[in-house]
């Protein structure tokens, strides 16, 4: 008897921003789809590609998803193009200019190795529509940041308007008027300031171009057929159901990291040895035999991610707080973290020993591993999204010292909105820091801890077997599966 010809499978086509935090955000959702059967060409810049091919993580999914497909184009710029953060913007242009249309090209040639059921790209890039819509292929929206900041996003027109948004330029601004309750941001209104806002005078000279940027996404995101973000129902709920009167198909799915792992578990996909994000600095794992030796809930874990930098003086008032608060911690120096070169050999004696008896610190951590870690209680974040998350499925409190943009409303949420934890914004102060981790480890330790654990047992929940956030993904496969309807 012939055999039924097999249906091709459902094969997505992931366009990330290249950037490291989206980059490996997405990775997970790919994950995700492959575990579900799904192909899956994971599309990157030549420069990305470059460091990714190398990568433990990119071998494990090559390795263990024989639909997962690596594929570089070039981003038009030239080699030595530095391709930071702070020159988004030539990279956001270029990749509009030269990347997309190849893309395009490939799309409509069907040069893939299998038809495409969908376009998955990051939410920015608003180009990617015309693409889309172009070759008739649906498109879904990713947004690695949380709901809170898409939402103020969605907001930033009007905030502009009623000029609740900090100026461009905040020399002249008062401390007063940065603690102005802010009424632009719907489901906001009890707690947040206009220093919770993202700070675009932190951007420089693209300050303006950035701000038409985030503005333009209000109207380009709606387009899609749907949105999918990494939060979870009982987490962002409110934000969710504001949200979704502009973007109706609107799939909350996180915690990734969490949803990937369950998900691995299940089905029988070995564990990967690394950490499921494609780390920039080899992780010293040396602290969780550290971390063994310290008593339950009694160490603070200290670290502010991959981008952020801070001057010397503030790296000494945040050691002596944490030195004199006489809390264990473990903090994560990244080698490239602080300003000036040489800082290392300038460390007062008293601080050193301070260290020796009550702290450990390593260039990079494996971060997951440590949250979960039985002795961590406490997590001094500079509160990126994914730091976040991580947080508060493992049920750690946080004390919160934002860098920039979207960590400013996080933190925001984190101490208001979510009750689990401190914000320190605005403030280095080694006085200010050593009271502040006292509060987060001892004196209210016991209403964080209870705080934690219940949207830790939330976060968990979401993810099992009928949870809201496994329910949303399933729903997305369905829609996905019927062309986006
Ligand atoms: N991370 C890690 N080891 C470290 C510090 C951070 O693995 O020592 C990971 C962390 O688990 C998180 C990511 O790096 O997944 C940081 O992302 P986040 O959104 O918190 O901050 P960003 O780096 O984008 O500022």
């Amino acid at each position: 008897m012939d055999e039924k010809p097999k249906a091709p499978l459902p094969h997505l086509v992931f366009f990330p921003l290249p950037f490291q935090g989206p980059v490996n955000s997405m990775f997970k959702l790919a994950e995700l789809f492959c575990l579900e059967g799904f192909g899956v060409t994971f599309v990157v810049t030549e420069c990305i590609h470059r460091r990714l091919v190398t990568s433990s993580n990119i071998q494990f999914l090559r390795h263990s998803y024989p639909s997962f497909h690596l594929m570089a184009l070039t981003d038009g710029l030239p080699n030595d193009h530095p391709r930071n953060g702070d020159r988004f913007i030539e990279v956001f242009n270029s990749l509009k200019i030269n990347t997309m249309p190849l893309l395009k090209d490939l799309l409509i040639s069907g040069s893939f190795w299998q038809p495409v059921t969908c376009i998955v790209a990051d939410g920015l890039m608003g180009f990617a529509f015309d693409v889309a819509k172009e070759t008739g292929i649906p498109i879904f929206y990713v947004r690695t940041i949380g709901p809170c900041t898409l939402w103020t996003f969605f907001c930033l027109p009007h905030l502009l308007d009623s000029g609740e948004l900090p100026p461009l330029d905040t020399t002249n601004i008062n401390a007063d008027d940065m603690d102005r309750p802010v009424r632009g941001v719907p489901g906001t209104e009890s707690f947040l300031r206009r220093r919770d806002l993202p700070r675009f005078s932190t951007l420089g000279d693209t300050a303006y171009e950035s701000l038409q940027l985030l503005m333009k996404e209000g109207e380009e995101v709606p387009k899609a057929h749907g949105l999918i973000l990494n939060t979870f129902e009982e987490l962002d709920g409110p934000l969710l159901s504001l949200l979704r009167a502009t973007c109706p198909n609107t799939y909350a799915i996180g915690p990734l990291h969490a949803h990937v792992k369950n998900k691995r578990s299940k089905q029988t996909v070995t564990e990967s040895k690394c950490s499921s994000s494609s780390n920039l600095w080899p992780e010293d794992r040396s602290c969780l035999g550290w971390l063994d030796q310290q008593a339950s809930k009694s160490v603070m874990y200290v670290s502010f991610g991959s981008i952020a930098i801070f001057s010397r003086e503030k790296l000494m008032e945040l050691w002596y707080g944490l030195v004199n608060s006489g809390v264990q911690f473990l903090w994560v120096i990244r080698p490239d973290s602080i300003i000036g070169e040489n800082w290392e050999k300038h460390i007062p004696a008293e601080l050193l020993e301070g260290t020796k008896q009550r702290g450990f610190i390593v260039g990079w951590a494996p971060q997951e591993e440590v949250i979960g870690h039985p002795a961590v209680g406490g997590f001094l974040t500079h509160s990126g999204w994914n730091s976040t998350l991580e947080s508060i499925y493992a049920g750690v409190p946080m004390l919160c010292w934002p860098y920039f943009l979207d960590q400013q409303l996080n933190s925001r949420f984190v101490s208001e909105a979510w009750k689990v934890g401190l914000d320190m914004k605005d403030t280095c102060d080694r006085s200010i820091v050593e009271e502040m981790v006292r509060d987060l480890m001892d004196v209210r330790k016991e209403e964080f801890s209870r705080r934690a654990e219940e949207l830790s047992e939330l976060a968990r929940n979401c993810l099992i077997e009928g949870g809201s956030s496994s329910s949303n993904f399933q729903r997305l496969i369905m829609d996905i599966r019927q062309g986006g309807s």
